[in-house]
């Protein structure tokens, strides 16, 4: 009998009950003290058996058929160990949109929600050409290829395989057309003159700061997307100094850390960008850093 079914109660072995098997499971995670476990056992059960997480709690009491209770066994063993629900359902949803993601690329976080309003309340050309450096699953650039319809969008990740995952979801959200995607470290060989907006969500991670992360994010996100190299400004760094030839007065947005206004602050000074603003997020935490060419 599989893990997941071991506390179920009443129902012969062949066919336990979709609420046998979210109890046994909720009881298990709640033990794991990673996400909350009522939610996460849904999704992963609604998942293997096809359906909306609604659809499967207004069917409790239906049989959760063997191959899918095999399968949920499976991904709540994943779960156990800590690997993100959003790579076990391979989705995250961004900015009302469901992006693919795996073990290639980071997981999407609401904060990063913010980036994209801020972007969208910029003043832009009616077409305006944007350019995402390190775009991982897509999220920033491909949403805003979505939101400002004549954008187009040059989106660049060193990581090839993170590209793949871009790509299939510029694919499935309709705007390959659009969205023109690069492998290169930031913004190499590209021209950044022919930009009217630049975003980005960097690594901005120092190495020395890796026991403060979560285990779920540490062990299972991709390293090259969260720690920047040497320290955790040096990615900003280079952006500021690499795309130093934007056009007067074109806007440089910059998902930053927590705790890093100063540092922000002292590399904008010695650069040539001026900071206009460092914007929070709905925590409160200094979140979006603005940069105008000076
Ligand atoms: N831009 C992507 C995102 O916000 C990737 C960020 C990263 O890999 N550091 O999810």
């Amino acid at each position: 009998m599989s893990a997941a079914l071991d506390s179920s109660a009443g129902a012969d072995n062949a066919s336990p009950l979709v609420e046998e098997i979210l109890t046994a499971a909720r009881n298990r995670l709640s033990k794991a003290s990673f996400g909350p476990p009522t939610r996460e056992a849904a999704l992963l059960l609604a998942r293997v058996m096809g359906l909306t997480e609604a659809q499967l709690l207004a069917h409790s009491r239906d049989v959760v058929p063997p191959a899918a209770a095999d399968e949920f066994s499976s991904l709540l063993e994943r779960r156990l160990t800590g690997e993100p629900v959003a790579y076990l359902l391979q989705e995250k949803e961004f900015f009302g949109r469901p992006f693919l993601v795996d073990s290639r690329v980071l997981i999407p976080r609401p904060e990063t929600e913010h980036l994209v309003e801020f972007a969208l309340e910029q003043n832009l050309p009616r077409s305006p050409s944007i350019l995402d450096v390190g775009t991982g699953s897509g999220c920033i650039g491909l949403t805003l290829a979505l939101e400002i319809s004549a954008a187009r969008v040059v989106a660049t990740d060193l990581s090839p395989s993170a590209l793949a995952v871009a790509s299939t979801n510029a694919r499935r959200l309709g705007v390959t057309d659009r969205v023109r995607l690069v492998a290169t470290d930031l913004a190499r060989g590209l021209d950044p003159t022919r930009f009217d907006l630049v975003v980005s969500n960097p690594p901005y991670i120092g190495h020395d700061e890796a026991d403060e992360l979560s285990p779920e994010v540490r062990r299972f996100e991709p390293a090259t997307a969260l720690f920047s190299p040497v320290d955790a400004h040096r990615v900003l760094e280079r952006l500021l100094t690499d795309l130093q030839s934007v056009k007067m007065g074109t806007p440089l947005m910059v998902e930053i850390g927590f705790g890093q206004r100063d540092k922000v602050e002292s590399l904008a000074s010695g650069s040539p960008f001026e900071l206009a603003t460092i914007r929070p997020d709905y925590a409160g935490i200094p979140r979006v850093a603005i940069f105008h060419r000076r």
